[in-house]
């Protein structure tokens, strides 16, 4: 299966090499030469790893990867100028995976690059979740519809893999809490039905399907394998 890697550096040349380089190796790459849109396509795309330059124009890259990281876990190597041990620092700590300095051997990328993917893979890669015409696949991150591609947000995603991996046992609006947004999220259980709605939109409407039961007084729950 193809490893699709975005390389987000706005040095037209470097982004050239690494280009070439990275499809020499059998990788599929796309590129973006600005943090903002960098992060458009992060957050849309299905990547397997991000290349991700810091200092960018718009957006720098430690921004682009705070907000990609409150989103998605896609595996993230950073490329910092030499010496910038703040970078290194501040980025590891928003959840890179790994940074490597500028100028850098691309030996040395290709086998950081390799790491992370394994890393990556390393960690759970759960079977894909079916409920009618919907595939929802944890490991790629990905949904579609018949042979329509969902576009969901991590939380909407999250939240109906849930729903899914329980399915047939109502979820209470805590559990959802619990599950989805963790034991330390401030806000309020309303927090669940908004998304709820929102995936309503997505999809029940979206499709003629009635895909989550609201089960009053309880919670959600989605019933068997769909229509
Ligand atoms: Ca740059």
């Amino acid at each position: 299966m193809a490893v699709n890697i975005l390389i987000v550096e706005d040095e037209g040349a470097i982004a050239r090499f690494l280009e070439l380089e990275l499809t020499h190796e059998g990788y599929t790459v796309a590129k973006a030469s600005d943090g903002r849109s960098g992060l458009d396509m992060a957050l849309n795309g299905a990547y397997d790893l991000i290349l991700l330059d810091v200092m960018l124009p718009g957006l720098n890259g430690l921004e682009v990867l705070r907000r990609l990281r409150a989103e998605s876990d896609v595996p993230v190597i950073l490329l910092t100028a030499r010496d910038a041990v703040m970078d290194k620092v501040s980025g590891l700590d928003m959840g890179a995976n790994d940074y490597i300095t500028k100028p850098f051997s691309i030996e040395e990328l290709l086998a950081r690059i390799r790491a992370a993917l394994r890393s990556g893979a390393a960690e759970k890669r759960p079977a894909a979740l079916r409920w009618g015409r919907l595939t929802l696949d944890p490991a790629r991150h990905t949904a579609v519809y018949g042979q329509e591609p969902l576009q969901l947000t991590y939380k909407e995603f999250a939240l109906l893999q849930t729903l899914l991996e329980n399915r047939d046992i109502v979820q209470t609006r805590d559990m959802l809490m619990e599950k989805v947004w963790g034991y330390d999220y401030a806000g309020e259980t309303n927090v669940v039905d908004v998304y709820v709605r929102y995936l309503r939109q997505k999809i029940d409407a979206a499709f003629g399907v009635k895909l989550i039961t609201t089960v009053r007084g309880m919670g959600y729950v989605i019933k068997g394998d769909g229509p």
